[in-house]
């Protein structure tokens, strides 16, 4: 059976960035010009762009790993590297990202904004950016940072106002259809929907809503039985869950339980979507042989304060109407959920002084490592907090005390990767 993908596990890299130049001018009859060494580019970021024509997250089921363009290096007479271009990965509206080893919310894709989910790596200094009056013919250029790389789940959680639940086949994408210009497939046999349909309901000027039309659920769905399960977490944020029963009886069950049944299967599945306000609808009464059938379905639902509808959906009876007390009743309610982003960043740790390569040019003390790199790469340099942890991390490896010992002197220059700073004991 085809499997409906709703949740993926994916990891995204951003470009590394392109190195700094080293190189002087070499102009005739000059022995050596100046330093013209150009910057590294930019590495490129990915970036997670909804496109509302997509309802599932099917496109990602075979490839798994998201990688943006690395910058181009730097080269003489000042050229830049070419910055890497942006990676940008379409996603449906109401894909939630989440940190793959906490399962921290990164960011809700609930409006149509783009989202930078790995950021590319800073292009490294030309040997052009290090001259300075006293320090004319700088020999050394630096490399680019590296991007981003992030193991992340997507979750699709379709942005519905209305959630259609019912049993297979009692006439869910029916009603869809006719009430939206959505084409959901119908027919007598279940599990006929595969992957959830969205349908705008206009009503007038101004009026409109979101309905999903989601896979039947059948019973122990909730248990992972069969399909419905996953399906359910479509509806997780819709604000009305309209409740659809096959009042004929048509497959010869009766409504009464058919209705208690799904209500278990979403109290099982989530005690939170059980309690959403809820709109009962007793569909194929064209059909309907026993009235009986409707009176005890009736009473039943109102015992329980929610209110019942009829309608045939297959004759367009009442469905309007129905359309009409879902906008009224939406308008009482509260708007949609947008999850939070929880996630921290855990902030990079300083690693070993030992693994530090240090070599010094006129007076200009380069400092290398992996792990530095890294760190800087993760730091903010345009935030105080952050780079006073960046200080901290320094002086907790140790580095000053190695540079003292390898005999740095007051004014020298401390030049790691883009970062440069007069040493002060
Ligand atoms: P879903 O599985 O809940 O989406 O059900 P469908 O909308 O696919 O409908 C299942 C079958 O019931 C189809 O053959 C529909 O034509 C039929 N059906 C839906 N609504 C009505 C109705 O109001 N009256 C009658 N007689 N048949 C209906
Ligand atoms: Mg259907």
């Amino acid at each position: 059976m085809a499997q409906f993908v709703d949740k993926v596990r994916i990891t995204v890299q951003a470009g590394h960035g392109g190195n700094g130049c080293m190189s002087f001018r070499r102009e005739k009859y000059v022995a050596a010009g100046g330093p013209d060494g150009g910057d590294g580019g930019h590495g490129g970021s990915v970036v997670l762009r909804v496109d509302t024509g997509m309802t599932t997250l099917m496109d990602f089921r075979y490839k798994r790993k998201y990688t943006a363009q690395p910058g181009g290096n730097g080269q003489g007479s000042n050229m830049k590297g070419k910055n890497g271009e942006d990676l940008i990965i379409k996603v449906p509206l109401g894909t939630v990202v989440r940190d793959e080893e906490t399962g921290d919310v990164i960011h809700d894709m609930s409006d149509e904004t783009d989202y930078v989910l790995a950021k590319g790596g800073r292009g490294g200094w030309g040997n052009q950016h290090f001259a300075t009056p006293t320090r004319q013919a700088p020999r050394f250029a630096k490399a680019g940072l590296p991007g981003e790389c992030h193991d992340v789940v997507l979750e699709l959680k379709l942005l519905a106002d209305v959630g259609l639940v019912g049993f297979p086949n009692v006439g869910k994408s029916t009603l869809l259809s006719v009430v939206s210009a959505a084409r959901p497939k119908i027919a007598n046999y279940h599990f006929t929907t595969l992957v959830p349909n969205l349908g705008v309901v206009y009503l007038g000027e101004g009026e409109s809503f979101v309905m999903a039309d989601i896979p039947g659920i059948i019973e122990g769905a909730s248990q992972g039985v069969g399909l419905g399960h996953d399906f359910l977490r479509h509806i997780d944020r819709c604000r009305l869950v309209v409740h659809i029963v096959d009042a004929a009886g048509s497959e010869g069950r009766d409504p009464v339980e058919d209705f208690i049944t799904i209500n278990e299967e979403l109290s099982q599945y989530s005690p939170d979507l059980a309690a959403r306000p809820m709109i009962a609808v007793a569909n194929k009464l064209d059909i309907l042989q026993d009235p009986e059938n409707l009176t005890r379905l009736r009473e039943y639902t109102e015992s329980l304060g929610i209110p019942l509808y009829e309608m045939s959906a297959a004759t367009h009876r009442g469905t309007d109407e129905l359309m009409r007390v879902v906008y009224d009743r939406l308008r009482e309610l509260p708007p949609i959920t947008v999850y939070e982003p929880e996630y921290v960043r855990p902030l990079p740790e300083a690693g070993s002084v030992e693994d530090l390569t240090i070599r010094e040019e006129d007076g200009v003390w380069l400092v290398d490592a992996p792990w530095m790199e890294r760190l800087i790469a993760d730091i903010n340099f345009d935030d105080y907090e952050s780079r006073m942890y960046f200080d901290r991390q320094l002086r907790k490896c140790g580095l000053f005390e190695r540079l003292e010992e390898l005999g740095i002197e007051k004014g020298d220059t401390v030049s790691i990767y883009d970062i440069e700073f007069d040493y002060e004991p």
